[in-house]
């Protein structure tokens, strides 16, 4: 039976009822904010009273609440959801920047849990009861893993490079290669730092190939340093080259030049062992006789966002004493997370075991295949023949501008829903972005695929509850 616009209107329910409903219903609505909440269900309802003015509803039933209930509860929780969430990421890029990097070891969480909940001493000299330095922090610990006389911590690596022209370079110029003017994502790019440095870019050389005389060429009154940049991102293959460290810091020297080097993600250990190129560890990087090295705090290092200055005792004072460090320092948060991290590295192998990111970089390609038939195994019982689940070789990136075309082998985990299956696997990878927890993949020849490397423990009964409810939604529960 058809209503009229003003019977449809008064059939709309109160407020009140709404609530209740909504929070008696859901949990998660319940635990919300009650303004956010509030004003997602007065969204929600708005959104009716504009389909009954303009004739899209003409029935009584259809605005009411019972009937309206899991449509207004699904709104409901996308609008008061927190922002950030935890997201599975089954993509198989280990440091990645869209999925927030490095999973923090367990000691790094228990430390920034007692930071975040309690007082601390940040900044109290706990000897004298007088003021102390948050910069102490971290130094000793970073000092003696990458051998530099002294260090300095601050809010990412961008900052670090930022700093460290402002402090050395700025009003003059900085000699870099033309092959490392990197744009390393999110367009943020070297030249540009540099100009808001007020230090001048030399760049110097030609793409693909520069030569010691070409940085010995532009040296002039005008030179503060010598900069080279980590070619994160990208590789120059074929026709190259670039000067030797040695040969830079031995013209660095004679030229009376401070040698700096943005290693960008920067590792404190050798991957050789796993097949990835044995690129120089910031330790090899200090002793090559680099004056400041620059690097980030959660890219292969696998700790919080910081960046690290490493390097002469008498350039790391000058940069603390920076008006512009007061700016750029980070928070007792990041420095808690960031000594716990580093407190794993003073035992190679306990850090190899014990920081997520070193864990998942040094899996076997056995360890990996052993977690992809188990992953698949339990998506077959579940899914039964709503899709095929089949593992294959395929490869993991380390990502984060790190080893950059490099491939690390592992298995995946495919699902391919068969003719029939409520989603195909393009519709199953966009489904699976807005589920709780989104579950991130690749699509690879028409099947979804999942990476175990990046998997951690409790994703597993995640992932197949989720493709349960998807792809068999008849044997979903709760
Ligand atoms: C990643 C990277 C940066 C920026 O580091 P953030 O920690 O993201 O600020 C700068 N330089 C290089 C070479 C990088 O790889």
């Amino acid at each position: 039976m058809s209503a009229d616009k003003g019977s449809l209107f008064r059939a709309l329910p109160a407020m009140d009822s709404v609530l209740a409903a909504a929070t008696e219903a859901d949990p998660l609505l319940a635990a919300a904010p009650r303004p956010l909440l509030r004003e997602a269900l007065t969204a929600f309802w708005d959104a009716v009273r504009q389909d009954i003015r303009e004739g899209r509803v003409s029935e009584a039933e259809d605005v009411s609440l019972e009937r309206s209930l899991p449509r207004m509860l699904a709104c409901a929780r996308a609008a008061v959801a927190p922002r950030l969430r935890r997201v599975v990421n089954g993509a198989g890029v280990v440091v990645h920047t869209n999925m927030g990097r490095s999973v923090l070891a367990d000691e790094a969480v228990e430390a920034l849990l007692t930071a975040a909940s309690g007082y601390s001493n940040l900044e109290l000299d706990l000897t004298t009861g007088g003021r102390g330095s948050r910069h102490s922090l971290c130094e000793s610990l970073i000092c003696r893993l990458t051998g530099a006389e002294a260090a300095l911590v601050v809010n990412n690596n961008a900052a670090a490079v930022l700093l460290l022209l402002d402090t050395f370079c700025k009003g003059g110029e900085a000699i870099v290669s033309r092959g490392e003017l990197v744009e390393i994502g999110g367009s943020f790019r070297i030249p540009e730092v540099m100009a808001k440095s007020g230090a001048i870019l030399r760049d110097v050389g030609a793409t693909n190939r520069t030569h010691l005389r070409d940085y010995e060429q532009a040296v002039g009154e005008q030179t503060r340093a010598l900069l080279r940049v980590h070619t994160s991102n990208y590789r120059i293959v074929g026709f190259h080259s670039a000067v030797a460290l040695e040969d830079l810091v031995a013209l660095g020297r004679r030229r009376g030049l401070p040698v700096f080097e943005d290693v960008g993600s920067g590792s404190l250990t050798d991957f050789s062992s796993v097949g990835l190129p044995n690129e120089p560890t910031i330790q090899g990087i200090i002793a090559a006789g680099v004056d400041v090295a620059t690097f980030s705090g959660d890219k292969v290092l696998g700790g919080p966002q910081a960046g690290i200055l490493a390097g002469r005792a008498d350039m790391i004072a000058r940069m603390k004493a920076n008006q512009l460090t007061r700016a750029l320092r980070c928070d007792k948060l990041t420095l808690a997370a960031l000594e716990a991290t580093l407190r794993l590295y003073c035992d190679p192998e306990t850090a190899r075991r014990r920081i997520p990111t070193l864990r998942m970089l040094f899996m076997t390609p056995q360890e990996l295949n052993r977690a992809a038939r188990s992953l698949a195994a339990r998506l077959r019982r579940a899914l039964g023949d709503a899709c095929d689940v089949t593992v294959r070789p395929d490869v993991s990136r380390v990502g984060g501008g790190a080893f950059p075309e490099c491939d690390l082998p592992t298995s995946l985990v495919c699902l391919a829903p068969r003719a029939g299956a409520p989603l195909s696997a393009s519709g199953l990878r966009q489904a699976l972005l807005s589920t709780a927890p989104p579950v991130v993949g690749r699509l690879e020849d028409g099947a979804f695929c999942l990476d175990p490397r990046t998997l951690l423990p409790r994703d597993v009964a995640d992932i197949v509850a989720l493709a349960v409810l998807l792809l068999r939604p008849e044997n979903a529960c709760g």
